[in-house]
């Protein structure tokens, strides 16, 4: 896979991915996916911010629990082989397509046995997101006008921020 992984920011890689995965959800299946990532600005990783086993992802896709890595890139690639999608980023939480590579299961435990040797940084991603009051009136009247994924992305705050004014979980106090 390549270096140049593009951030959330990109709205054209956006609006792809999302294209792409309603070949495989539903609306409501779609938007609870989306609902569970969070952009890091900083590694431009998806964090998954849902139930997570061994720091891997997990989404619960009909009656089955799958991996959201995993499912992310099985459905952005339209891949259904045998092959491991593993991480470029070394963020075993992170479902952005564009750090996963397919591998095999040699490249997996291979893949596992180097990543045991370097710091997992996820504690120190996982910050609380905060935003001042200016930009969460930007958000609350963009959302007016336009999905939360393109809102999160064209003011740059994650999608948990802008889903949670748009459900009025955050800043419902604030004047139209
Ligand atoms: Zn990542």
């Amino acid at each position: 896979m390549n270096n140049n992984s593009q951030k959330f920011t990109d709205t054209s890689f956006v609006y792809d991915y999302v294209n792409r995965l309603s070949a495989f959800l539903n609306w409501h299946q779609l938007d609870n996916f989306i609902s569970k990532i969070e952009v890091s600005d900083r590694t431009g990783c998806w964090d998954w911010t849902a139930v997570k086993r061994n720091d891997y992802g997990r989404f619960k896709f009909f009656d089955k629990m799958v991996t959201a890595h995993s499912f992310s890139a099985r459905c952005y690639y339209n891949y259904s082989g045998s092959k491991f999608s593993l991480h470029d980023c070394d963020n075993r939480k992170c479902v952005n397509p564009k750090h996963l590579f397919w591998g095999t299961q040699k490249d997996n435990m291979m893949d596992a046995k180097k990543k045991g040797r370097i710091y997992d940084r996820t504690g120190e991603k996982n910050h609380q997101a905060t935003i001042t009051k200016e930009k969460a009136k930007e958000i609350k009247y963009l959302l007016k006008y336009n999905s939360t994924v393109i809102v999160a992305s064209t003011t740059k705050t994650s999608l948990y921020v802008c889903q949670c004014i748009k459900w009025g979980k955050t800043w419902k106090h604030l004047n139209e």
